[in-house]
């Protein structure tokens, strides 16, 4: 089967031009000067003038079902990678977890059993650990060497669930910088945010924004300059502060980079668009909705403003979602009346693309930094590159065409996330996901799917890219 994408304007991180591209089977075999095409044969052709022709999203950090207070996100990989098609989304990296006491192999093992068949798109997995000690330190390396998982989270937020101590931190870091991994961080000062939390519980301050309120940027900042002290100590072990929402923290992130540190981060859209104020102080328990660790930040302060910035300027190099979504009955609900209850998380991988995009239309980001934050840097950053990423021959033909002049409006009546509402009811993006091409399949076309369960398949990864 070959396919020829006509006529389109397509966009890596290196420019832009008009040519077409020709795949065959799976992978694209060439990127023409339109005015070769003519001499070609191929059994199916897909019009893209006047459109953007994209790498496929990936999405680095999604949290399909897992397991959190009490309940589990309420996308399965059936209905999450479906809905991350739609949006744009060829590939997904989800966290597999180790809870603490548990074998690091056995966590891994239920993951895959739980995606295994149940993919619509192509999947990879970090490791979270969440006990790290002499026998996770061994598992690290086997997974690296053997299991194509070269990437692991550690918490220093969550003290009783998932958190590590820097002792832990420092030993998972040694032995990443040992074994070419990468550590990923989620970055907050958890032993100070539990007593905050506590001290607002006792004066009754029970409503959802007090889950922001309880997590403030200095204790975000602080423990993003600890994990990068953690990681200078472990000889520049890889670093990469997921979900970074803060300036104060983007601050210390860029002094690390500027030093020539191995340092970076990420952000989501919902740290780019939504604040404190708005959505998480909501009135009544709404604001439940907008519950997710880092916090929103307050609109009074210029967070926004410096995410974008940072995006622009590579301090921050990726957008992902932190796709972890709860509905409101049932499992949101689970915190009314103590905030500290309510499930965390955000379901938003559908809309990344579109959400970033929007960013280009408002002068903030050009389209080839578009391209490299939602898939670009990704496939370089966790070991995908070139296989995934980039519109050029040899690689996976995983692509999306882009209508500039169409227009997706985000609700719950038309999202596909298994979710009884939406983080962005009503947000209206000038652009729009036309034809989702995956390894040479069209999985979306014109907003019909075509995809099926069970033909995404486990990407095993190699190193960063950036590792030095
Ligand atoms: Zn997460």
């Amino acid at each position: 089967m070959s396919l020829l994408v006509k006529g389109g304007t397509v966009v890596g991180p290196t420019g832009t031009r008009v040519a077409d591209v020709l795949i065959e089977g799976e992978k694209i075999v060439a990127v023409l000067d339109p005015s070769f095409s003519p001499t070609i044969t191929v059994d199916e052709v897909l019009d893209a003038s006047g459109k953007y022709v994209i790498p496929g999203g990936i999405d680095a950090h999604t949290h399909m079902e897992l397991p959190f207070g009490g309940t589990a996100a309420s996308d399965t990989f059936d209905t999450g990678t479906r809905a991350a098609a739609y949006g744009g989304t060829t590939t997904i990296i989800d966290f597999a977890v180790q809870r603490t006491g548990e074998v690091v192999q056995d966590g891994l093992a239920a993951w895959h059993a739980k995606a295994e068949g149940e993919c619509h798109i192509d999947y990879a997995f970090h490791m979270i650990l969440g006990g790290v000690d002499a026998d996770a330190l061994k598992a690290m390396d086997q997974l690296v060497a053997d299991e194509g998982i070269t990437s692991f989270k550690l918490f220093m937020a969550y003290p009783g669930v998932f958190y590590s101590d820097d002792g832990q931190i420092l030993r998972a870091m040694q032995t990443a910088r040992e074994n070419g991994a990468m550590i990923m961080m989620h970055a907050e000062n958890g032993i100070a945010i539990d007593v905050l939390v506590q001290q607002a519980l006792a004066k009754g301050q029970t409503d959802p924004i007090y889950h922001g309120i309880t997590r403030p940027a200095a204790l975000e900042a602080e423990a993003t300059n600890r994990a990068i002290a953690l990681a200078e100590v472990a000889q520049d072990c890889p670093l990469y502060i997921v979900h970074l929402s803060a300036s104060q923290a983007l601050e210390k992130v860029a002094e690390a980079r500027h030093a020539g540190r191995n340092v970076f981060a990420e952000t989501c859209p919902q740290y780019l668009y939504l604040t404190l104020e708005d959505q998480l102080g909501a009135p009544g328990f709404e604001g439940a909705k907008w519950v997710c660790s880092t916090p929103l930040r307050s609109k009074h302060e210029p967070h926004q403003r410096d995410l974008w910035k940072g995006l622009r300027n590579n301090e921050l190099a990726i957008v992902s979602t932190d796709h972890c979504p709860f509905c409101m009955k049932d499992q949101k609900e689970l915190g009314l009346g103590d905030f500290s209850k309510i499930p965390n998380g955000i379901g938003g991988v559908e809309h990344r693309v579109d959400l970033v995009f929007q960013g280009v239309v408002d002068g903030k980001l050009s389209l080839e930094r578009w391209v490299e934050t939602i898939a670009t840097t990704p496939a370089r950053m966790f070991g995908l590159y070139p296989q995934k990423g980039i519109v050029q021959p040899g690689s996976d033909a995983d692509l999306v065409i882009y209508d500039p002049n169409g227009t997706t409006r985000i609700g719950v009546e038309t999202h596909h996330m298994n979710m009884d509402h939406s983080a962005y009811e009503g947000v209206e993006i000038k652009g729009r996901v036309g034809t989702v091409v995956s390894r040479g399949e069209v999985i979306v076309a014109d907003g019909n799917y075509h995809g099926r369960k069970g033909r995404g398949k486990f990407l095993k990864r190699g190193l960063s890219s950036y590792l030095m």
